[in-house]
């Protein structure tokens, strides 16, 4: 077990926590990145990415990941393989982490950059037949349903794209959503709706997965039509749960207030927290824009924060 000073601490490691880093390194601060279970986050679960400034051709999220982590790195961010299992925010500056290892972290300031982590639905057979049929994410899963029936549950930007990812599997993908309308935005709706191997079943929820856990995995889904009530059901071999995304904030409860089933609360504007020193930055705080560029602007912003927090201190 190891003490790790810093005047910086990270926790997480997307573009959150890695643009906070570059920041953070470059003005001096050496910062301390804890990675967490997931080092890189969400993007590393994710495929093709043009949406990232700065690249012409389209680029592969884990790729992007590996380059800010590298970035960070260069610029002198120190990186641990760790994940953060208690803080204490109770004394003010310094904060005190400890990490799963039994290493415990001391930082003068801390970076809270620990994303969001997928929704499931909570119905009979989900948790059961989880990595049997049913996955939270097509593109590391779809490869496994090669020719096979596959569904994804959803209607925002996310369930769209996977079942557009999951074509170039399956010639049989629904997407099934619990409303007539779809949340995505209209040039993800316009190639899934053209798109011939993708039905589209609307106003329907799933009420379970069925199958055997033991044999087969996942063999059908059982059905409910919002609008009528009526029961139906659908054979799958795979499904993909694909409704959206909640706030990693459970080692802050009680300890900082969180909005909107769990997101931490800043001052309108900056990632400033309640408590002085403490900044939050990306997906953990924001429950409304949710992207790798607006997540890494973040984490700037805390960096400078960080920084303009450490010369009140100094002074
Ligand atoms: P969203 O919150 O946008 O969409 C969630 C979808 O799941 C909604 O259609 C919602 O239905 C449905 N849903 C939620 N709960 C349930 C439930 N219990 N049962 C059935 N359906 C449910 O999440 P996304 O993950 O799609 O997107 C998150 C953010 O990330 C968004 O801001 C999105 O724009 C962004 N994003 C951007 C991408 C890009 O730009 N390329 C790619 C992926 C995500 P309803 O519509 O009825 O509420």
């Amino acid at each position: 077990m190891a003490t790790h000073r810093t005047k910086m601490l990270i926790i997480g490691s997307g573009p959150a926590g890695y643009s906070a880093a570059i920041y953070g390194a470059r003005a001096m601060m050496e910062p301390i990145v804890v990675q967490g279970l997931q080092p890189g986050g969400q993007l590393t679960i994710t495929t093709d990415v043009e949406n990232y400034p700065g690249f012409a051709d389209v680029i592969q999220g884990p790729w992007l990941m590996e380059q800010m982590q590298k970035q960070a790195e260069h610029v002198g961010t120190k990186m641990m393989w760790d994940t953060i299992v208690e803080v204490d925010l109770a004394n003010g500056s310094p904060f005190r982490a400890v990490g799963d290892s039994g290493d415990e972290y001391i930082g003068d300031v801390l970076v809270i950059a620990t994303g969001a982590q997928a929704k499931w639905l909570g119905v009979p057979g989900e948790q059961e037949l989880g990595g049997k049929g049913v996955s939270a994410c097509a593109t590391c899963d779809g490869f496994f349903y090669r020719g096979k029936k596959v569904a994804v549950i959803g209607g925002g930007n996310t369930a769209v794209e996977e079942a557009l990812y999951l074509t170039n599997h399956s010639q049989d993908v629904t997407l099934i959503h619990r409303r007539d309308e779809l949340r995505a935005e209209k040039i993800l709706q316009e190639r899934l709706l053209k798109h011939p191997n993708i039905k589209v079943l609307w106003n329907k929820s799933v009420a379970s997965f069925e199958g055997d856990a033991m044999g087969a995995g996942l063999t059908h889904l059982a059905l409910t039509d919002t609008v009528t009530g009526d029961a139906s059901t659908l054979e799958v071999d795979g499904a993909f749960v694909a409704i959206g995304h909640a706030p990693s904030t459970e080692l802050f409860k009680d300890k900082l207030p969180m909005e909107n089933g769990g997101y931490l609360v800043t001052e309108p504007g900056s990632p400033r927290t309640e408590i002085p020193g403490v900044f939050a930055a990306g997906d953990v705080t924001d429950h409304v824009y949710r992207q790798a560029v607006t997540a890494a602007g973040m984490g700037c912003m805390a960096a400078l924060d960080a920084e303009r927090f450490l010369a009140t201190l100094e002074n």
